[in-house]
C-alpha cells in the first residue's frame, strides 16, 4: 500500500469513536524516504483544524529544538499513535489505540525508518520492529511547560542528532 492510499483510509476512518468529534484525520507527514520517524500521542486542536501533525505550540517548540541540533523537520516523518483528536485532549483509550495501530504499523513498514523517536510515554505502544532503533524522549509539550524537563529534552535531541 502507498502512503497516499493509507492517508485516504485515515481521512475516512470510523474504526473507533474519535472521528465523531474531529474535523480531520491527521495521518502524519514527511518524506517516504525519511530515516527518522517521530511518534506522538494524538493530534490536538491545531492539528485537527489543519490536518497536519505537530503544528501547535508543542509542535513549533519541537520543530525549533530539532533545528537547533541540525535536524530539519522536512527530513523526518512525524506522526502519532492515534490519528484523530480526542475530547478535551484526553489520553486515547486502549481500544482507540488498538483500532489505530495498524495505520502506524503500515507507515513503519512503508517508510522503514532507521530510528523511531517516541515522544512521551503515550508513544510507548508503538510496536517494536526488528532492525529499527527506538529512542524515548520527553514529550515536547512537557519540555515546553516544565523548565526542569527542558534541559533533559535538549540533551535527548542532541543525542538523537548524533545517532543520525
Ligand atoms: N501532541 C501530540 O502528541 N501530537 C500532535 O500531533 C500534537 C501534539
Amino acid at each position: 500500500m502507498s502512503i497516499e492510499e493509507l492517508n485516504l483510509q485515515i481521512y475516512s476512518c470510523k474504526k473507533c469513536r474519535l472521528w465523531e468529534g474531529a474535523k480531520h484525520g491527521v495521518p502524519g507527514e514527511g518524506p517516504v524516504s525519511a530515516q527518522v520517524m517521530l511518534v506522538g500521542q494524538n493530534p490536538g486542536s491545531d492539528e485537527d483544524e489543519t490536518g497536519r501533525p505537530f503544528v501547535g505550540r508543542a509542535g513549533k517548540y519541537l520543530t525549533k529544538t530539532l533545528a537547533e541540533y541540525g535536524i530539519k523537520r522536512e527530513n523526518v516523518f512525524i506522526t502519532n499513535i492515534v490519528k484523530h483528536v480526542s475530547p478535551q485532549n484526553r489520553k486515547p483509550f486502549d481500544d482507540e489505540v488498538k483500532a489505530c495501530l495498524p495505520y502506524l504499523i503500515t507507515q513503519i513498514n512503508v517508510i522503514k525508518p532507521k530510528v523511531i523517536v517516541l515522544l512521551g510515554a503515550s508513544a510507548k505502544e508503538t510496536p517494536r520492529l526488528e532492525g529499527i532503533e527506538y529512542v524515548q524522549v520527553i514529550h515536547p509539550s512537557a519540555a515546553m511547560r516544565f523548565t526542569n524537563m527542558r534541559e533533559k529534552f535538549r540533551q535527548q535531541i542532541a543525542e538523537l542528532a548524533k545517532l543520525i
